[in-house]
């Protein structure tokens, strides 16, 4: 089961479960749009991988389910992240 973690781990915007604006990893290292496709371009920061837009749980589930509370703001380092976005953004995720 998704965390549905509630904020960006990079700009620390909010994402509640109903954002449309959540991106996650494979790990569910969750991000905003703004930083997972505009700063990151499609490749996560910590493994590489590619981003999906998180799906939403239904009010019914999250009330028997409810979403993290737990933030996790860890800001990157953008140049680090620029080398290796550069690095894997022309690679299909399948391929990486
Ligand atoms: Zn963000
Ligand atoms: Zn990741």
């Amino acid at each position: 089961m998704l965390d549905i973690r509630p904020n960006c781990e990079h700009c620390n915007k909010d994402l509640p479960n109903t954002s449309t604006e959540a991106m996650i990893c494979s790990f569910e290292c969750t991000y905003c749009k703004a930083c997972a496709l505009d700063i990151f371009e499609n490749v996560c920061p910590s493994c590489s991988g590619n981003f999906v837009e998180r799906p939403i749980r239904p009010q019914k589930e999250i009330d028997t389910n409810p979403s993290s509370i737990t933030r996790i703001f860890k800001p990157k380092d953008l140049e680090k992240t620029k080398i290796n976005s550069d690095r894997f953004k022309n690679i299909p995720p399948e391929k990486r």
